[in-house]
């Protein structure tokens, strides 16, 4: 989306397609953000940030509405890289501790590991689809790595961003009230800390106003504005997630292909070709019926002779 409205990369100072907001602020609770520009203004007197014209502008602003999908997506990916970060500043992020969660993972089903990449000391991990990234959310209790009453806070904004992500792409749900509750999230987001430090009062907060992403500012300030003007369609039904599918399909497909075969030497196309190429061809079967015309070949199993 960036690329076609001409924006700069989202981590820059003017990172929000559809209002001024500076990253400064992005973490200022009190601010309230609406969409304020315009195309208009984008095609006539940019305002900061966007470098480039955009591409498609025939299209007004309101209709560049952002999809659950990636909001889901990205949003999970702060919260746990922040728990991981969280261990590792505790120097909890240890053999012991990844067991619990490898463990706590498989108890809700879902297959994770994390590696060492050789001749480096960073820890990768297996990047999860979104079926598995809505299972965390719902299901993972953090007990196993945090105390009680971290734990406890921890799997509140979970658990209460999960229903946040239900509710985006619900058609039911009413705009105000949503709007409310991304509100409750995000404070419960930024819970400050209590107490005086390195006293017995001392209390931990959550995390910091310079955590905020600008996934979770478009959730808290602008979804709420999409979801009133679209609702008869329901956000879903501009949701990438049909298309993100496709892209992992033919991805998919031009690997299997491609491992099977080893490369062609001189002969080979550019992937994006093979990949355009294998989807002509699927169509035109699909529309000519070629699939019926052709029974399907048998497997054949060739056993090796002994010798
Ligand atoms: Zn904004």
């Amino acid at each position: 989306m960036a690329i076609v409205l001409g924006f700069n990369a989202p981590n820059s100072k003017h990172f929000c397609p559809w209002c001024l907001c500076t990253k400064e602020n992005i973490g200022n609770k009190h601010k309230v953000c609406v969409i304020e520009k315009t195309m208009d203004q984008i095609k006539l007197k940019p305002p900061p940030g966007h470098v480039k014209s955009p591409l498609l502008q025939m299209i007004p602003l309101s209709h560049y509405v952002p999809d659950e999908l990636h909001i889901m997506l990205r949003i999970w990916d702060r919260l746990w890289d922040l728990v991981l970060q969280e261990l590792k500043t505790q120097n909890q992020f240890n053999d012991l501790t990844r067991a619990k969660i490898l463990a706590e993972m498989r108890r809700i089903s879902i297959s994770f590991n994390f590696w060492q990449e050789q001749g480096t000391q960073n820890w990768s991990y297996t990047s999860l689809m979104g079926g598995d990234k809505e299972k965390v959310l719902k299901n993972f209790n953090f007990r196993v790595v945090f105390a009680e009453e971290r734990a406890f806070l921890i799997n509140q904004l979970w658990r209460n961003f999960y229903e946040l992500y239900n509710n985006m792409k619900s058609q039911k749900i009413n705009p105000s009230h949503f709007a409310d509750q991304a509100k409750q999230w995000l404070d419960l987001f930024l819970t400050p800390f209590q107490g005086k430090p390195n006293t017995i009062t001392f209390k931990m907060g959550l995390y910091r106003p310079k955590d905020v992403t600008p996934y979770m500012h478009v959730l808290v300030h602008h979804l709420p504005e999409f979801m009133e003007q679209h609702q008869k369609f329901g956000l879903s039904a501009f949701s990438c997630a049909p298309v993100k599918k496709k892209n992992h399909d033919q991805v998919s497909a031009f690997f299997r292909k491609t491992m099977k075969d080893g490369g062609k030497g001189i002969e080979r196309k550019s992937a994006i070709f093979e990949i355009l190429h294998y989807e002509n061809r699927s169509l035109y079967f699909a529309q000519k019926g070629t699939i019926d015309k052709y029974s399907k070949p048998q497997h054949i199993h060739v056993k090796k002779l002994k010798k």
